[in-house]
């Protein structure tokens, strides 16, 4: 896609320090690291986000975390464990709309990178959740 941003370092026309590349993905480090070694894993294919995925293109693209997720915490005894996460859509933050997968080495629970679920098990009845899945189930396709 010709205005993407994340095309282009794919297609080498803006530069990327890259970890991991192959026929399918590339794992670059994001420009803004939340904390060191913060790094972005990209389809090569263009697609704007998850709900775009089909079943091959996930297995391809999400195949590659565990061993990218290593080699990470490999690359620094102090990297404790790791957040992946995925922005779709600018309600939850994607900015860059050529999906990615954040991988965020986690220091310390004091580094700057933080995620507030909030305690909300108090806020449903049963009744009220199974109306909530119903209507996902009801949804699910291949
Ligand atoms: P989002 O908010 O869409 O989940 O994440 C987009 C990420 O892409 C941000 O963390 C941002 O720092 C990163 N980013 C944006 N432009 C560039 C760029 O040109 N190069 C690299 N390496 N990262 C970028
Ligand atoms: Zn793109």
């Amino acid at each position: 896609m010709t205005d993407c941003i994340f095309c282009k370092i794919i297609a080498g026309d803006i530069p990327s320090v890259k970890v991991y590349e192959d026929d399918d993905v590339l794992a670059f480090l994001d420009i803004s690291q939340a904390t060191p070694g913060h790094t972005l894993l990209v389809p090569k294919t263009h697609v704007a986000d998850l709900f775009a995925y089909d079943t091959a293109l996930a297995e391809t693209v999400f195949a590659r975390l565990p061993k990218i997720a290593r080699a990470i915490k490999a690359s620094d005894p102090r990297i404790l464990g790791l957040n992946v996460l995925n922005n779709n859509g600018e309600v939850a933050y994607q900015s860059v709309f050529h999906s990615h997968i954040h991988l965020i080495p986690r220091y310390s629970e004091d580094d700057d990178f933080s995620i507030h679920f909030g305690d909300h098990t108090a806020d449903y009845t049963p009744a009220q959740l199974e109306a909530i899945a119903e209507g996902i189930r009801a949804k699910v396709g291949d």
